[in-house]
């Protein structure tokens, strides 16, 4: 039987700080702002300063660049939803706690002027309605910009059931908004989340991408010496996919990307490798997928986003659907694509530039400002610190012509390869 996500009559609530371990703990398996893993370190028991352990605290990126710390948590882990990867589903057996908005106000207020965050970044179980639990989080980002007058940088997750209005209201207090596609296919998330609909998630994207770009709109054709239109959303909305929840592979989930980007023009899509939960459901993996596939997507998301590579030239028709997870995506292609290079550093186009292994975009338009007025020499590559050893094989330049580099496929796959690992260290690893 499935029990009531909140009972009639409330437990007694715990207090603040168990709450703040308890939902802070709950927010972690969101990577929309998730800080990168690292070793498990902790000084507890007095032994030196610092944890890597604890939860609450992650980074973000605000429109103009800077790297913010925010306070991550759920305004509740209660939830009506049964969405078989997720540790708050309702048939899950995990402690529960609330805020209210009045604590997860002061606590952002209270943490802000200790200097520990930024901004917050909320999100939430869907209680009672999507509309109710949607009202109880503008409520928070209100009262912090309107009552407190709060500057900092607030990042809101918003629920696609929730009203138009209310998603609206949500853009003019956050700068960034979010909602979850969760699984790569409708498939996937009808058998995961069957309460999850994915017309109205990608209906609310839209909406939330017209406002933007209206908001944007006004902002630039607004009279210089009149107040600024009113914002919305100014870091734009962003998503976040699970990865190896479902049988999507690699081509299926870089599709879904990017057409998520060219349709709502979404800031980032966030991968999160499906992480085993505690009490997990039957019907999901027992493992989790290796955590270097999603870091192959997010190199393979970067070569969409800036090396204007196309979704299915990274993982092509017929190659298994997956991508290297020995390889990064570009030195694939690259390698699979030997008859395009050397690429001459000299007259070569910038898009083919853009192509080979270890140039960088930065790098790339430092090399097209040199040649404009001298010639690139191979030592130019070693000023410019670029890794030799995997560029060189796909370049021409004065003084290098790649030559006894130019190795069967298999031979330089074999150089180029990365040393086998067999797992990345994870910050949230349970075991
Ligand atoms: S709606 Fe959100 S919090 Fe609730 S079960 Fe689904 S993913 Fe978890």
């Amino acid at each position: 039987m499935i029990a009531p996500a909140i009972p009639a009559a409330l437990p007694p609530s715990p207090p603040l700080l168990r709450k703040l371990a308890i939902l802070a703990d709950a927010a972690k398996y969101d990577a929309s702002c998730a800080s990168s893993g690292t070793a498990k370190r902790d000084s507890a028991g007095g032994r030196g300063i610092g944890s890597t352990e604890g939860m609450g605290i992650c980074h973000s990126y605000t429109p103009d660049g800077r790297c913010v710390s925010l306070l991550k948590i759920l305004l509740t882990n209660f939830c009506t939803y049964d969405c078989l990867y997720c540790v708050n589903r309702v048939t899950s057996n995990v402690p529960r706690a609330r805020f209210s908005v009045d604590e997860v106000v002061r606590l952002t207020l209270d943490f802000y002027r200790r200097n520990c965050i930024e901004g917050l970044f909320l999100s939430s179980g869907i209680i009672q309605s999507p509309d109710y639990t949607m009202e109880q989080v503008v409520e928070v980002a209100r009262v912090l910009r309107e009552e407190h007058d709060f500057h900092g940088y607030i990042h809101l997750k918003t629920i696609p059931d929730a009203a138009p209005e209310l998603l609206a209201r949500a853009g003019r207090y956050a700068d960034r908004l979010s909602i979850n596609v969760e699984l790569p296919t409708a498939d996937g998330l009808a058998r995961l989340a069957p309460e999850k609909d994915g017309t109205a998630i990608r209906g609310a994207m839209g909406r939330l991408q017209a406002h933007i770009d209206e908001a944007r709109d006004a902002a630039r054709s607004a009279p210089a010496r009149r107040a600024p239109a009113p914002a919305f959303a100014p870091a734009g909305q962003s998503t976040q996919m699970i990865v190896g929840a479902d049988a999507a592979d690699d081509r299926a989930i870089l599709a879904t990307s990017a057409q998520l980007y060219g349709r709502y023009r979404l800031r980032r899509v966030y991968y999160s490798a499906f992480s085993p939960i505690p009490d997990a459901a039957a019907g999901l993996p027992l493992a989790a997928p290796p955590l270097v596939r999603e870091h192959r997507l997010y190199q393979a998301d970067w070569l969409m986003r800036f090396y204007g590579f196309a979704h299915d030239e990274i993982v092509p028709a017929g190659a298994g659907g997956m991508l290297a997870l020995d390889l990064d995506p570009k030195t694939a292609w690259a390698l699979a694509h030997r008859a395009r290079f050397p690429a001459d550093l000299n007259r070569a186009p910038r898009e083919l530039l853009l192509r080979v292994p270890g140039l960088g975009v930065k790098t790339v338009e430092r090399l097209l400002a040199a040649r404009r007025v001298r010639r690139i020499h191979v030592d130019d590559l070693g000023r410019l610190h670029v890794p030799l050893a995997r560029v060189l094989p796909f370049v021409t330049a004065d003084g290098h012509r790649p030559g006894a580099l130019l190795d069967s496929d298999e031979a330089l796959a074999r150089r180029l390869r990365a040393p086998a690992k067999a797992q990345q260290a994870d910050l949230f690893a349970t075991a």
